[in-house]
């Protein structure tokens, strides 16, 4: 299990450190890293405030108290507010409980619902907030053991799942159809999706984020399948590119392998000490040097841990250097307006001396697949 307890003490350790009176989250990754729950209020506060000194508490509304009170933290101070009075004394109450500088600094999960906050605010008008995504981020950007196996058992998950899908790809087929079939391959694995799988056949894989909608599958196409699914609360995210039959454009192959040779270089640049922007670079240069710089339109990667997206992202202007234990994917791609879009996706964890990849590896030429079989 993870060390909840450690990871709140660490954090008050860290509010003390800066001077921070109070932080309080929502239900959030933040929650959920902190505590081991969090579940949803909607419009109604879900709130874990941790003071820099004392005992956290949650303030939930009453009928998710008993769920609180089952957190993993060992936090038994769970306050229960109904729906007539509010939660707004019970917050009152804590922070007169816990003297807490009504001048000073509060630290605010950066998801926590604007309504909420505006209510903090009514109530400690003098106080200076300020974001706490900072400080979670040194908190949770260097993964435990434990945290670095659920995301490989995570990996091990789709990469299983993205071998079966290779096996239902049919011509005719729609990109909503395959997005339903990986959605119900994830529930049948026992799992649930981490995103929404992004499926893009032919000139759709142009657009990054494409939307998968009825596009029929035709012999010839560059497929590109997106896909994630969480184990035991750890996310996966995967890209991979193969053609349906022989590419029906002459270039797919050779886009495919400087993709591909893009994202090794990154992987070869990643380890302890270097910085996110140079691993960014590293994959950028590949892809420049062939001539389709203006092709690769987003960053090369983003970090994963809870969420599926949270730092250390690797991109242009991170100058923090990566270390031991951080997690990310590798994403390079080139997109050929009204043509074809290629991008290869592995989640890679830093090791002592580089990075390993959790996930399997992809062939260095693009992968043709032949309706009902595979063939590399
Ligand atoms: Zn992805
Ligand atoms: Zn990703």
């Amino acid at each position: 299990m993870h060390d909840y307890a450690g990871r709140l003490r660490r954090l008050q350790q860290h509010l003390r450190d800066q001077g921070v009176e109070l932080a309080v989250f929502g239900a959030t990754d933040n929650m959920r890293y902190l505590t081991g729950w969090a579940e949803h209020g909607h419009e109604r506060l879900v709130g874990l405030l941790v003071p820099r000194e004392g005992t956290p508490a949650f303030l939930v509304p009453q009928m998710n108290v008993s769920q609180a009170a089952g957190n993993l933290a060992g936090i038994h101070q769970v306050i229960g507010w109904d729906d007539g009075a509010g939660w707004h004394d019970a917050f009152q109450s804590l922070v007169d409980r816990w003297r807490t500088d009504r001048d000073g600094v509060l630290l605010i999960d950066d998801e926590l619902h604007a309504a909420h906050l505006l209510g903090i605010q009514r109530l400690l008008p003098a106080a200076r907030y300020r974001p706490a995504s900072e400080m979670m981020t040194r908190l949770r950007e260097i993964k435990s053991p434990e945290e670095i196996d659920a995301l490989t058992r995570a990996a091990q998950q789709i990469d299983a799942i993205y071998a079966q899908a290779l096996e239902a790809l049919r011509a005719g087929m729609t990109e909503r159809d395959l997005q339903e079939w990986v959605l119900e391959a994830i529930r049948q694995s026992g799992s649930r999706p981490s995103f929404t799988p992004l499926i893009c056949f032919g000139p759709n894989g142009a657009v990054p984020h494409h939307s998968p909608g009825d596009t029929p599958l035709q012999p010839g196409d560059i497929v590109i399948i997106d896909i994630g699914c969480v184990v035991e609360g750890y996310p996966s995210d995967i890209t991979r590119t193969v053609s349906f039959g022989a590419p029906s454009d002459p270039d797919a192959d050779r886009i495919y392998r400087i993709v591909h040779a893009a994202h090794h270089a990154a992987r070869a640049t990643a380890r302890p000490g270097v910085t996110g922007e140079e691993v960014d670079a590293a994959a950028r240069r590949v892809i420049e040097a062939a001539g389709y710089g203006a092709h690769f339109i987003h960053r090369t990667g983003h970090g994963i841990g809870l969420s599926t997206h949270e730092p250390p992202d690797i991109v242009r202007g991170n100058t923090r250097p990566l270390q031991e234990g951080m997690c990310f994917s590798i994403e390079p791609g080139i997109y050929l307006p009204g043509r074809f879009g290629v991008r290869i996706e592995n989640i890679v964890t830093v090791t002592a001396d580089g990075v390993r990849s959790l996930n399997a590896e992809v062939p260095d030429t693009l992968p043709v697949v032949a309706p009902g079989r595979t063939l590399f």
